[in-house]
């Protein structure tokens, strides 16, 4: 079968080869990949700031219909529409797993970062992939699975979002950065019942992203470096500052600048990765407001089912999020769109 390996470093290191179509294990299905997204830490892997084994396959963000099963699989058959949860090799029996959180499974054969899908084990960049049953979960009936590809990231913000640092009824979130991430943590904000929703970009956001914000009817859409973001909080919050405000954009600027939007007491919400590792922030000033700052990281089982409902009640609308459908072949030119800003949910077709 076809799938993108990453090999070694640098933008050369990168090939769409033949690679061997694994066996389901026993408690495994092999799932046909119908839609496979390009997430932000794949830009960054594309950019040698992620982890990775060579000559893995690449995704991690996938929807398609199962092609095989292993002898002891109970629950699914040839033929389901499903996603599942991309962890593998996990315990089974740490406090992490058996509270459903397997992505922080501490005890993952070879250690954390040695049985990652999409990262250290093959992923969903493929024609096919092998996954245990007790990761999956059906596709809802009215739901596609191009919106169903992105269950993964959905469920990453339904787990920060809903269930760590619930948004409640009425309040004021800011939600920094207008990638795929900040969109959707506006639409669910919005789903959740926030009062006014606010989400930012910059002047290379303008053409395409903030204009899907617009047309999704985010009601406020604001670029930073045409008004003052700072002010329009302040004003739309009588001097307070937002209840919440959720970082999505990695940018180190924008990490610290929470803090000026943020009110006394309020909730600061980190989600996905700064390119740099470290960043410089002004603890003094975030104790003397007494501002709760949250990371998320991964989601958990009960998130992913929040993801698939999100999607089924049509809560929240992700087509207009899709700008690029593209062949396993063409998967350079996704990288380009994402760098460019011209994409912002760019997809895989193997079939295509
Ligand atoms: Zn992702
Ligand atoms: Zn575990």
């Amino acid at each position: 079968m076809k799938g993108i390996v990453k090999f070694k470093d640098g933008k050369d290191g990168w090939e769409l080869r033949e690679v061997e179509r694994a066996e389901p294990l026993e408690n495994e299905v092999e799932i046909e990949i119908i839609s496979a997204g390009i997430c932000g830490s794949e830009l960054h892997l594309y950019h040698d700031n992620h982890w990775y084994t060579p000559g893995t396959v690449i995704g991690h963000e996938w929807a398609g219909i199962i092609s095989r099963v292993g002898a002891k699989v109970k629950g699914f058959k040839v033929g389901d529409r499903v996603v599942s949860e991309n962890d593998k090799n996990v315990c089974g029996y740490c406090d992490f797993c058996r509270s459903g959180y397997k992505s922080l499974c501490q005890n993952r054969e070879g250690g954390s970062r040695e049985n990652v899908v999409g990262y250290s084990k093959n992923g969903g960049w493929a024609e096919y992939v092998c996954m245990p049953e007790h990761g999956l979960l059906k596709v809802p009936e009215n739901t596609t699975f191009d919106e169903a590809c992105m269950a993964e990231p959905v469920s990453v913000i339904a787990l920060a979002l809903c269930i760590k640092t619930p948004i409640t009824v009425g309040e004021t979130v800011v939600v920094q950065g207008c990638g795929t991430m900040g969109i959707i943590c506006a639409l669910v904000a919005r789903a959740c019942g926030a009062g006014k929703v606010i989400i930012t970009g910059t002047e290379d956001d303008e053409a395409v992203r903030l204009k899907i914000c617009r047309e999704l009817g985010i009601e406020y859409v604001i670029n930073i470096q045409r008004e003052d973001l700072k002010q329009i909080v302040l004003n739309l919050t009588d001097g307070r500052g937002a209840d919440v405000v959720v970082e999505a954009s990695g940018s180190p600027k924008a990490i610290v600048d929470c803090l000026s939007l943020v009110r006394v007491q309020g909730k600061i919400i980190a989600i996905g990765e700064s390119p740099t590792s470290a960043v410089e922030y002004p603890y003094n000033p975030a104790m003397f407001r007494a501002v709760s700052l949250i990371f998320n990281m991964g989601s958990s089982y009960e998130s992913w089912k929040m993801a698939l409902k999100l999607m089924e009640l049509k809560k929240i609308d992700l087509k207009p999020l899709i700008t690029h459908k593209l062949p396993l072949s063409e998967f350079k030119k996704g990288f380009d769109l994402l760098d460019s800003k011209e994409g912002l949910k760019v997809i895989f077709k193997p079939e295509m």
